[in-house]
């Protein structure tokens, strides 16, 4: 882990006038799994918003790779090595999960790779491989996730913006996320800033954490050390 994928410097955003996000700082290197963790309403979702171009910026700066990021279009992004699987997940119901899938293969270059990366898709989610042909709306929530993360994969990002992948699902389910995001991150050096509601959860596979509070960053630290700082948990996580 050397170097700096992802760095924001400054970054102030919102949705109309008045900013969400303040001044927010923070760095991501290659194969680090931050979580981005705070109360409802903090800014975790805006955040990711942000970084992946859906809202504009009004202030600061988003390099990857030293490289700015302000202002870049969705094909860009993918082309750089960026993916966002937004709350809710992005699933298009109406289609089928192959189809869900080659989507995120849409804006690569490299096609013969892109079919390569559908067929490591379909390996490492073997219920997707089962249901290729079952549209988007007939799978459950765990497959849901699964449609979206892949879809993910199949662009081939070096940094996942991944929002929320625990809603709706049961606690077994999330925990196989999790052991796969670490996975992927020691296999392939993945790295991945993971808003979590399930502080836990997040904690227990990230490297370090960083905690939001009206949208200003109030701490960054290691996960282990976020773990056991219970007025920090108590005053802005709420366990
Ligand atoms: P949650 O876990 O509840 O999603 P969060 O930390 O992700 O919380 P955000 O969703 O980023 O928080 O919301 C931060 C602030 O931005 C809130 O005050 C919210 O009301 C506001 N906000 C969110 N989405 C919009 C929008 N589309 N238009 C205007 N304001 C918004």
């Amino acid at each position: 882990m050397s170097g700096t994928l992802l760095e924001v410097e400054g970054l102030t955003a919102g949705y109309g006038a008045a900013p969400v996000l303040h001044d927010v700082d923070l760095t991501v290197r290659p194969g680090e799994i931050v979580a981005v963790l705070g109360a409802n309403g903090a800014g975790k979702t805006t955040l990711l918003r942000a970084l992946s171009g859906l809202i504009r910026t009004s202030r600061g700066r988003v390099a990857l790779d030293g490289a700015e990021l302000a202002g870049t279009r969705v094909e860009h992004l993918v082309r750089r090595g960026i993916a966002h699987v937004p709350e809710g997940r992005g699933v298009v119901t109406e289609l089928t999960v192959d189809e869900n899938l080659r989507l995120g293969g849409l804006w690569r270059r490299d096609r013969a790779d892109a079919r390569v990366a559908l067929d490591e898709v379909y390996e490492l989610f073997p219920p997707l491989a089962q249901r290729r042909s079952s549209a988007g709306h007939q799978l459950s929530g765990g497959e849901r996730q699964m449609l979206a993360l892949g879809r993910a994969l199949v662009g081939r990002p070096r940094l996942l913006l991944l929002d929320e992948p625990s809603l709706g699902l049961a606690p077994k389910v999330t925990g196989q996320i999790m052991a796969l995001l670490r996975d992927l991150r020691d296999r392939t050096g993945l790295a991945v800033l993971l808003v979590e509601q399930n502080v836990r959860s997040a904690l227990s596979i990230a490297d370090e954490g960083v905690v939001l509070s009206l949208g200003r960053v109030v701490t960054r630290n290691k996960a282990s050390v976020l773990r056991d700082d219970t007025d920090l948990r108590h005053a802005y996580l709420g366990f």
